[in-house]
This record gives C-alpha cells, sequence and structure tokens, in this order.
C-alpha cells in the first residue's frame, strides 16, 4: 500500500496524484486518465474494471454503450450523480479494452482506495467479475453470486453484472433489475436514498 496516497485527504490532491501517475505503463497509452464521477457526499459508490473507449477519450467513467445502459437502470431507482459516486479499479484504458493486468490492478487500486476513505460509504456496488474479485473476494462467481450482500467492516458490498455483460447477454437483464431492487431497498434500509 502506497500511503502517501491512501492518506491523501484533499480531492483536489487526489485528483492532481492521480493525473500525473506512471506506476504503470498504462499512461503511456491512454488519452485522459478517467477519475471518477459523482458526488463526494455520496454514501453509495459504484466500481467498475477500466475506462473504455469512449471514457478514454471524454476523460469520465460509464459514459460509452455500457454507461448509458447502467444510467437507466441507476435513474429507474433513483440512484443518481447526487447520490453515487462512481470510479473505477484503473484510471487509465487499457490498449484494446483487454482485461486489466493484474500488475496493473496493484498499481492502480490505491487511488480507489483513497477514494473510498474520502467517500466513507455505506454501501458499495460491484459492476462486473473483476472488481468483485478485487473488492470482495478473490474467488467470487459473478454468476452465482451476484446480488449476494457482504459485509466488512461498516460497508455493504455487492456485484452485478456489468451493463457489457447485459449487452452482450440480454438475457441477464431480469437478473440484473433484481439485484438492482436489492441495492435500492438496502439503500433505503440504511438510509442513504
Ligand atoms: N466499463 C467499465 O468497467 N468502466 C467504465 O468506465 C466503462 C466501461
Amino acid at each position: 500500500m502506497d500511503e502517501e496516497i491512501t492518506n491523501i485527504q484533499l480531492w483536489s490532491d487526489l485528483l492532481k496524484s492521480c493525473m500525473s501517475c506512471e506506476k504503470c505503463e498504462l499512461h503511456k497509452t491512454k488519452t485522459k486518465t478517467v477519475f471518477g464521477k459523482g458526488s463526494h457526499e455520496a454514501k453509495i459508490m459504484f466500481i467498475g474494471e477500466a475506462p473504455g473507449e469512449s471514457e478514454d477519450r471524454e476523460g469520465l467513467p460509464f459514459v460509452g454503450r455500457a454507461g448509458k445502459l447502467l444510467d437507466k437502470y441507476m435513474a429507474y431507482f433513483d440512484l443518481t450523480l447526487d447520490n453515487v459516486y462512481t470510479a473505477n479499479i484503473l484510471k487509465c484504458r487499457p490498449p484494446k479494452n483487454r482485461d486489466p493486468a493484474e500488475s496493473e490492478q496493484d498499481s492502480c487500486i490505491d487511488y480507489l482506495r483513497a477514494q473510498t476513505k474520502l467517500i466513507d460509504p455505506k454501501i458499495i456496488v460491484c459492476l462486473g467479475r473483476i472488481a468483485a474479485v478485487r473488492i470482495i473476494k478473490p474467488d467470487f462467481k459473478i454468476t452465482s453470486e451476484h446480488g449476494l450482500w457482504f459485509k466488512k467492516g461498516d460497508i455493504y458490498m455487492t456485484a452485478i453484472y456489468h451493463p457489457s455483460a447485459l449487452l452482450r447477454d440480454p438475457a441477464k437483464k431480469s437478473d440484473a433489475l433484481l439485484d438492482f431492487k436489492s441495492v435500492h431497498a438496502k439503500a433505503v434500509e440504511l438510509g442513504v436514498l
């Protein structure tokens, strides 16, 4: 753990540090750093995998096709930029959208740790297997464990299908709806929505 990063207490300092990061090779091929979006006062965090082409171009997470689908689910359940903070495990796009390498995740994860410390969320929703494996548990199985709740410290965590998986396989959308319902119910139960 790089405590110089995880102990940063100001969003502006954290952003600056992330923007100038050269801890892995991805900074050489990225267009923009994709730090995060949403409210710093949010008590709900959504965590994805890594920026894709649109995110790399715009510098914001989940703005491409998958992001637009995610927005629809979120809006339906009253989840907005005002009550959710969204970020990825990686802040720079892996070329050709390949899976993030373990070493790249290791290099980048302290930025997410620092973001999580500053947000101090009550709920974390992992989008897809890669985020769930990194954040919830290393043997997380998205097909059998999506929608289940785990608790670490004071934080309730769950994982739902990545919106790209829903675009590839629309049959998963009914499960996604149930999982979103569960996130909404947990947020209401905890008084954060
Ligand atoms: N997929 C992700 O995991 N994150 C993004 O920001 C976009 C697509």
